[in-house]
C-alpha cells in the first residue's frame, strides 16, 4: 500500500509520558506544557488518567488539570481524552468533564494481570457492562502488548480479533493497538497490522509503538504502509517502559513528525516548535530528552 497523505498524531505526553516520571510535576506546570503542546499542532492528546493514585501519584490531579485546559483544548478543536482501567476509573473521567475515555484491556493475560490485577475475562466483563451504558461517552479499546508480551506469554491472533469482535458487540468501534515493551520488530509488525486490517477499519485504530530496542520509527512506517493513519507520541520521548526501567519510551513526537514530514506526509505539526517546548519542558521538569532531534538539535 501506498504511504498516507496525512497521519494524526496523538500527543500521549501528559499522560503516558509524564505518568512515572520520578519529579512531581505540578498541575500549573502540567496545563502550560498540555497548552503548548497544543500550540505545537496537536489536536489529539491524552491528557491524563483516572487511575488509583497510590500506584500512580503523578495523575493524582487529574481532575484538575483537565478543569485547567478544557476550555482551551475545546476551542482549539483537540480531541482530549483520558486513560481509565475500571469503572470507578470511567466515572470519575466523566464526572471531570472528558467526553472521550480509554479503556485498557491487555492481550496479554499476564500483562492485564500486573496492569489491572484483572484476568482478561473479568476486564472484558466490566469493559462490556460500561460500554453498555456509555450513554455518549466515546469509549476507546486500548490493547497492550498486541504485538507480543514481554512476560514471555502467548498473544494469539485469534484473541484480539475476539477482542475486537466483543467490543463492537456493546458498539465501541475505535481501538487502540500498543507495543506497550517496544519489543516489536517490523516484519512482526507488519503481520499483526495486516491482521487486524481483516478485524476491523484501520482508520479507527491508532497505533501506540515504544522504543525500548531502537524500532518505534522502524515500526511506525511500516503501519503506516500497511494502512495506518493514527499514531501516538510522545513530546521528547517521555515514559519509559515500565518493565524496563530507564529504557526508552514512547516514541518522541518530534522524531515521528520529522519521519513523516520529511516524506511528504502532513502531521500539522511545528517541527521546530516542538524542539523549542521538548527542551523548554525537559529543562523545567528536570527529565532528560531522549529523542534524536533532541540529540541533533544540541549541535546544530
Ligand atoms: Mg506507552
Amino acid at each position: 500500500m501506498a504511504l498516507p497523505k496525512k497521519v494524526l498524531i496523538s500527543e500521549v505526553g501528559p499522560r503516558d509520558g509524564w505518568q512515572n516520571h520520578p519529579v512531581p510535576i505540578s498541575t500549573e506546570t502540567k496545563i502550560k506544557y498540555i497548552k503548548k503542546m497544543v500550540e505545537c499542532g496537536a489536536r489529539k492528546m491524552e491528557i491524563t488518567s483516572f487511575v488509583n493514585p497510590k500506584y500512580v501519584p503523578q495523575m493524582g490531579d487529574a481532575k484538575e488539570v483537565f478543569q485547567g485546559v478544557q476550555d482551551y483544548l475545546k476551542e482549539n478543536d483537540v480531541t482530549a481524552f483520558a486513560l481509565t482501567l475500571n469503572k470507578k476509573g470511567v466515572d470519575n473521567a466523566r464526572e471531570a468533564g472528558f467526553t472521550h475515555v480509554e479503556f485498557v484491556l491487555s492481550a496479554s493475560e499476564e500483562h492485564n494481570l500486573r496492569n489491572s490485577r484483572r484476568t482478561i475475562q473479568e476486564s472484558l466483563d466490566a469493559f462490556k457492562a460500561l460500554a453498555a451504558e456509555a450513554d455518549g461517552l466515546h469509549i476507546i479499546l486500548a490493547m497492550p502488548c498486541v504485538f507480543g508480551s514481554p512476560f514471555g506469554d502467548d498473544v494469539p491472533l485469534d484473541r484480539i480479533k475476539w477482542l475486537i469482535d466483543e467490543a463492537k458487540s456493546v458498539g465501541v468501534a475505535e481501538f487502540g493497538i500498543a507495543d506497550t515493551a517496544g519489543i516489536s520488530t517490523p516484519e512482526n509488525t507488519r503481520r499483526i497490522v495486516r491482521a487486524i486490517r481483516e478485524y476491523t477499519d484501520l482508520n479507527s485504530v491508532s497505533l501506540h509503538m515504544h522504543d525500548t530496542y531502537g524500532m518505534g520509527l522502524a515500526n511506525c512506517y511500516v503501519a503506516m504502509e500497511e494502512g495506518i493513519t493514527m499514531m501516538d507520541a510522545s513530546l521528547a520521548g517521555m515514559g519509559g517502559c515500565p518493565f524496563a526501567p530507564g529504557a526508552k519510551g514512547n516514541i518522541a513526537t518530534e522524531d515521528l513528525v520529522y519521519m513523516c514530514e520529511q516524506m511528504g506526509i502532513g502531521t500539522g505539526y511545528d517541527l521546530s516548535k516542538l524542539n523549542e517546548t521538548a527542551a523548554e519542558m525537559a529543562e523545567e521538569i528536570q527529565a532528560s530528552i531522549v529523542s534524536s532531534q533532541g540529540a541533533a538539535c544540541k549541535h546544530e
